[in-house]
């Protein structure tokens, strides 16, 4: 509960001290004071998050003082306000709760005020990830100047407009996490105006949208919902539905943002190799075929590069497992760099990689296949001399006999020859391995 700012209004120094402990053990930051006129005026020019008020104060009595901090702005109704007394009157302590008092402790057993400073700090730690960014639009200064102390003092960041077009400029440039907007504005557009421009975009559609208006007419409700607003709000706000209408919006957009997070996460984790951040195989016998299928519609080449490291075992033997990995890692880097955005690079298994090539013929799939190779050979992964053996090959365009799988057999072939040409050599194959004529 870091920052987590405490009044203490006690005139006994033995009591000072206990509540003192209790609130250093909550890691809060307390500040005393002994009269009520003093916590008046510390109130009035600083944000407390909870004020503890013993009930017998010199000047006035503790219901009096809870009384006076409810009239202050920013004070009426979020901010606890505990008594902490020797008192068991129930009448005077019925007094207090009516002056807006929220709990009461006995000064005998303080365990419970322990208890009570520990879900505190469990709700201030929960409201941290709940607090959101707010587009609010009124044209009343008045009406807004009591919303946004009620939605800042929640930790809520309200950016405030008072006219649609502004606001609907400024929702363009900003993300936000709730639009909370009045209906009748000053100017050509209305709340429900903004509405329906927000809800016009298909990415917008997450973004929860609170109305608040003074006429309470059935018809207008129903337009503003279906035209997309989530929730409606009937002035003259009422402070707690506000916070709770709201938190309730923020809440449910947070969790859907962390779903959208955690899923493209998952969706990353199952088509990307670990190790070099390269598409993984899976991906590659996913996109592949779709891929091929497009060329042959729209008939554009289509090539593949196979790449396999020469004698990557040695260098495993060698230098250990991690710099193999190490190895591979930068080799992955080395090939993202060789790549336009549209070719898909891929670890196909351990030291053997896939680069499919979209609109890229033969010949220049046999100069990308040297560019590449040089590109390894340069790169000294590890300071270590590392070559590859690659093989090219592109798709007989227009022939739906030729796939994904025969394009990869010749390049894979290719591969082989380079291999059997003494490595760090490129080949190509232009023909299927079965014909005779093999290039
Ligand atoms: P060639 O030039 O004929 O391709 O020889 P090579 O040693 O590269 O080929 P071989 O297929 O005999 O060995 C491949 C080696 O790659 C063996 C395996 O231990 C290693 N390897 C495969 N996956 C990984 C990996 O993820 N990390 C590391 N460090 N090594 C791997
Ligand atoms: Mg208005
Ligand atoms: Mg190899
Ligand atoms: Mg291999």
């Amino acid at each position: 509960m870091n920052n987590y700012k405490v009044l203490v209004v006690e005139p006994s120094n033995v009591y000072q001290l206990v509540i003192q402990q209790l609130l250093e053990e909550n890691n809060c930051n307390a500040l005393f004071t002994r009269t009520g006129e003093e916590a008046l005026e510390l109130v009035d020019c600083s944000n407390f998050d909870l004020i503890c008020i013993a009930m017998e104060l010199q000047d006035m009595s503790g219901s009096e003082l809870c009384h006076k901090i409810r009239q202050i702005a920013g004070y009426s109704q979020t901010v606890p306000l505990v008594i902490i007394t020797t008192n068991e009157n129930n009448a005077t302590l019925e007094l207090a709760l009516r002056a807006g008092a929220t709990e009461i402790f006995h000064k005998n057993s303080l365990v419970k005020f322990a208890a009570f400073l520990e879900r505190q700090a469990f709700k201030t730690n929960h409201n941290k990830h709940n607090t959101g960014n707010i587009l609010y639009i009124e044209d009343s200064l008045s009406q807004s100047s009591i919303v946004i102390a009620t939605l800042s003092n929640q930790g809520h960041h309200i950016n405030h407009f008072q006219r649609a077009e502004e606001a609907l400029e400024a929702f363009e440039d900003d993300s936000y996490d709730l639009v909370l907007t009045d209906i009748i504005l000053d100017g050509p557009l209305t709340g429900l105006d903004i509405v329906k421009a927000i809800r016009k975009n298909e990415e917008h559609l997450s973004i929860p949208i609170l109305a608040m208006s003074g006429l309470s007419d059935t018809q207008q409700k129903l337009d503003i919902l279906r035209s997309g607003a989530n929730d409606y709000i009937v002035k003259p706000v009422i402070q707690e539905e506000l916070i709770v209408r709201s938190q309730n919006l923020i809440t449910s957009k947070k969790r859907l943002d962390s779903l959208e997070t955690q899923q493209q996460h998952l969706q990353e984790l199952a088509m990307k190799d670990q190790l070099t951040n390269l598409f993984n195989r899976h991906f590659m016998m996913e996109s592949g075929p779709k891929t091929v299928q497009q060329a042959h519609r729209h008939g554009y080449p289509l090539s593949m590069l196979v790449i396999d490291l020469d004698k990557f075992k040695d260098i495993n033997d060698q230098h250990g497992h991690p710099t193999g990995d190490s190895v591979l890692e930068s080799i992955g880097a080395t090939l993202l760099n060789c790549c336009r955005g549209e070719d898909i690079a891929c670890r196909f298994g351990g030291e053997e990689f896939v680069i499919l090539l979209p609109h890229c013929g033969l010949s220049d799939a046999e100069l990308k296949a040297e560019s590449v190779r040089q590109a390894i050979e340069k790169s000294k992964p590890a300071g270590l001399l590392v070559t590859a053996s690659i093989g090219s090959s592109s798709l007989f365009v227009g022939d739906q006999q030729d796939t994904i799988a025969s394009v990869f057999a010749r390049a894979d072939h290719a591969t082989y020859l380079a291999k059997d040409g003494g490595r760090n050599q490129v080949a190509s194959v232009s023909k299927n391995p079965e014909s005779d004529a093999d290039e």
